[in-house]
């Protein structure tokens, strides 16, 4: 599906943003990518170097990880919305300041609301920190399915974390086959209504007497 005109706006917005610093240190923002509406979106925290080069989020090493996980519960790139909280990258790839944060919410707000996700997978403590602000650690919570209003998230480890921790590529696969069945349960039909049972006739009730 192509994305809609008004996310097409917002990422022309996000592409001329200059609401922080990290615009004068940015080959190019990343927006975002995939389709509008879509089931699940996916948030990471920041562009890397290959994000700034591309304008395209996780295409580096990290992405290659995530792409496999996707694979793994037979969703691709093209199934998803993916975007990050930071649309820029922070030079060296350092952790965003709260001000990024802040001049870049909007989008991620703007973002969420035109995608409708039924479900987010919020990848590291950056991106659980800005959707969830108080929820505890990742290493606590990840895997879970936290239930907000009409949208379902998801906490997982950061792909980038697993490339330097191989241990918890482990858990990620874990987590990953978790969220196929949350998504096969929230996208399930509703149960067919029940049947009401007719009331009984007049005259089959006299007869009954
Ligand atoms: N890491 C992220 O958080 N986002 C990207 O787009 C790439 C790497």
């Amino acid at each position: 599906m192509i994305p809609n005109s008004s996310l097409l706006q917002l990422h022309d917005t996000i592409r001329a943003c200059k609401n922080c610093g990290l615009h004068a240190t940015r080959t190019q923002a990343v927006p975002g990518v995939g389709p509008c509406p879509a089931n699940v979106m996916i948030v990471g925290e920041a562009p890397g170097f290959n994000e700034d080069r591309q304008g395209e989020p996780f295409v580096g090493a990290a992405g290659k990880l995530l792409d496999t996980l996707l694979g793994r519960i037979s969703l691709s790139r093209s199934d998803v919305y993916i975007t990050n909280v930071l649309k820029c990258r922070p030079p060296m790839n350092r952790d965003p300041m709260p001000n990024e944060v802040e001049a870049c919410s909007p989008y991620l707000k703007q973002q969420l609301e035109l995608v409708k996700p039924k479900l987010v997978l919020i990848l590291g403590r950056h991106a659980l920190e800005r959707l969830m602000p108080g929820q505890g650690s990742i290493s606590r919570i990840h895997g879970s399915l936290i239930r907000r209003a009409d949208v379902a998230y998801v906490p997982l480890f950061h792909p980038a974390a697993a490339l330097h921790n191989g241990s918890l590529v482990a858990d990620l696969e874990h987590d990953f086959d978790q969220v196929k069945r949350y998504l096969d349960q929230l996208l399930a039909p509703p149960p067919p209504p029940v049947p009401v049972a007719a009331p009984k006739q007049e005259s089959e009730q006299l007869r009954l007497l």
